[in-house]
């Protein structure tokens, strides 16, 4: 079993750039234009470029029609935003704790770029809620992890695996904990936000949809992010790629046993137009993609193509590819083809 330790604060006897992923020296010093992976400056670039702050979103028109949404459309709302709450503050936290194991500089500053962005997406949570429900439902939306059961279920599985790697840190359990947080940022968020494009294709609460769509843009860059750290972790220790194998196959299956159990419940046969055994597929969709990404066999057999082919317009305005929303702080993001990762995923 190997170990992993800590980035030391200051290695006066360490070059700059990092001789390692982990385990490396490092003098931790950064300097952007000696840093050991050739994909962090880039990766830092697209994440600067994309900041956002949800003051940019006018919310006078979602305001109006919120009470005008279906009963059923109003609970899966509040408990969606409920759970993405949930999501994002241990996100936080859980960059943090890997970053402090990342030898490289540059590696640790991306990480607190990638925490600092949670944090706006918990504030843009309480944003929503503020400007949508009195005080007290928003209080009572923030507490649904506690009471709900299937959401019980599923964050208890992820926080398990973050755990595993905060208690006894070694690198068998850091790779473990980044399959974990790629179903967190990759996958556990996918039907929540089918949800709110749902709402938008009917034109129906778009400055919150345009929220989720930035978040959503957000932990398509974590979720990248997470995947370049794991493969260079099994660079380094190739002796992992193999004996991960059933773990990852195994993890994916719960995952989104656990997701759809979830999406059952949120949208099940209760809201108008958007169909279960469509998000279904399209999580098992998702699961492969994931998988794939990581470098492993996709889980389920078929499922290689979206289901949801109207919700590609949503989730490609990330490329450039289309805007569906009108809002003013869409036009400041100029995407660099050249080095935005995305021919990559
Ligand atoms: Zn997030
Ligand atoms: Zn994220």
């Amino acid at each position: 079993m190997h170990t992993v330790s800590k980035r030391t604060l200051m290695d006066k006897t360490a070059p700059n750039r990092s001789t390692g992923i982990i385990n490396g020296k490092s003098s931790n010093v950064l300097n952007w234009d000696d840093v050991r992976f050739p994909w962090a400056y880039p990766k830092y670039k697209k994440m600067l470029s994309n900041f956002w702050t949800p003051f940019e979103i006018n919310m006078a028109q979602d305001i109006k029609q919120f009470p005008n949404l279906s009963e059923a459309e109003q609970d899966t709302f509040l408990k969606i935003i409920g759970l993405l709450a949930l999501l994002d503050s241990i996100q936080t936290d859980y960059a943090g704790k890997v970053a402090d194991y990342l030898t490289d500089s540059s590696l640790n500053a991306l990480m607190i770029m990638l925490a600092q962005q949670e944090v706006i997406h918990n504030h843009s949570y309480s944003y929503v809620l503020s400007s949508l429900v009195s005080k007290q439902k928003q209080d009572e939306v923030f507490e649904f992890w506690r009471t709900e059961p299937i959401l019980e279920r599923r964050n208890d599985f992820v926080v398990r695996g973050y755990r595993d790697f905060v208690e006894q840190p070694n690198v068998e359990h850091l790779l473990k904990s980044i399959v974990f947080d790629v179903i967190l940022e990759g996958l556990f968020f996918y039907s929540g936000f089918a949800f709110f494009y749902h709402l938008a294709r009917n034109q129906k609460m778009v400055a919150t949809s345009t929220m989720i769509n930035y978040i959503n843009r957000d932990e398509h860059i974590h979720v990248d992010l997470f995947v370049k750290i794991f493969k260079e972790i099994l660079n380094e220790y190739p002796e992992y790629k193999k004996k991960l194998e059933p773990f990852v196959q195994q993890t994916f299956l719960q995952a989104a046993e656990l997701e759809i159990e979830w999406a059952r419940y949120i949208i099940g046969h209760r809201i108008d137009g958007i169909f279960i055994n469509e998000v279904e597929d399209y999580i098992k969709f998702y699961a492969n993609v994931r998988a794939n990404q990581l470098g492993y066999d996709r889980p389920f057999e078929g499922y290689r193509k979206n289901p949801l082919r109207w919700i590609k317009a949503y989730e490609e305005v990330d490329l450039g590819k289309s805007d569906f929303f009108e809002q003013k702080s869409r036009q400041y993001t100029k995407v660099n083809y050249v080095d935005n990762g995305f021919d990559e995923l």
